[in-house]
């Protein structure tokens, strides 16, 4: 049985003394054992945010890191200076990174492999644009991203990634995956770690879908046998909704 991981990504969202107010109101609603709560948030908030989490069953997470561990590279933050401050998960490739910054698959790899040499889970994030799957190209596209995002990581270090399906048409536009259409990529990946590794070490990995999950649709898509969890922005961001998910999550 795989534990199911929500977690939410903040994105560019809440300042500090605004992140500790939000962290308050979640912790006695997310409490439990049953599924690990997870909150990725922007750099200036993750030392207030393990602060705040300390004593609970809620990890920090970034969003992003660089791959070197130090040196001359302005704005970035590296694998260790996340572990030292106390941060267990990072996000990686998630599509606004892939379209703004100019993320490609290869630095994806390069960060998921830096992220795990740290003692980092990295949340890994795949998924087709619309105009793919219009061509009806899903498959292709993410066995792609899962050949070249995974590259180089062992069958041992696979059971510390997450990935996260997220179908880029669904992020922030309202638009979900049917549950159908989600099990089916997510079971496809499934199969992909199958083939790259084994089939135990592809049961082992957690796999999240994201995009537009809410409070209306999560129980449906938790439902699913390979959907180990959700990967959620918008709804992270109001207590109420995150833990309905959460407890849909803790149900499914
Ligand atoms: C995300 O940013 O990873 C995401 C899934 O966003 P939203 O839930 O807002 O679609």
């Amino acid at each position: 049985m795989r534990k199911k991981i929500i977690a939410g990504n903040w994105k560019m969202n809440k300042t500090p003394s605004e992140a500790v107010a939000l962290i308050n109101e979640l912790k006695p609603l997310v409490k439990n054992d049953d599924v690990d709560v997870v909150f990725c948030v922007p750099d200036i908030d993750i030392i207030p945010a393990v602060e705040a989490c300390k004593g609970t069953n809620i990890a920090i997470g970034a969003e992003n890191l660089y791959f070197e561990e130090s040196g001359a590279y302005t704005g970035e933050i590296s694998p260790n200076m996340l572990t030292d401050a106390g941060v267990k998960y990072v996000i990686i490739g998630h599509s606004e990174r892939r379209e703004y910054f100019a993320e490609t698959d290869e630095t994806v790899n390069k960060r998921t492999l830096a992220a795990l040499a740290a003692g980092l889970k990295p949340i890994v994030c795949v998924g087709e644009l619309k105009w793919e799957r219009q061509c009806n190209i899903t498959e292709e596209v993410i066995a792609r991203q899962i050949k070249l995002d995974l590259w180089d990581v062992t069958a041992e270090q696979v059971k510390n990634v997450v990935i996260a399906y997220e179908p880029v048409w669904a992020i922030g536009t309202g638009l979900t995956a049917t549950p159908d259409q989600a099990q089916e990529v997510c079971a496809f990946i499934r199969a992909q770690l199958a083939k790259k590794y084994d089939q135990a070490t592809a049961d082992a990995v957690t796999i999240q879908y994201g995009g537009s999950m809410n409070a209306g649709n999560a129980a449906e898509l938790l439902a699913q046998p390979d959907i180990d969890g959700g990967l959620i922005g918008g709804a992270s961001l109001k207590a109420a909704d995150f833990n309905t998910i959460v407890q849909a999550a803790v149900e499914g």
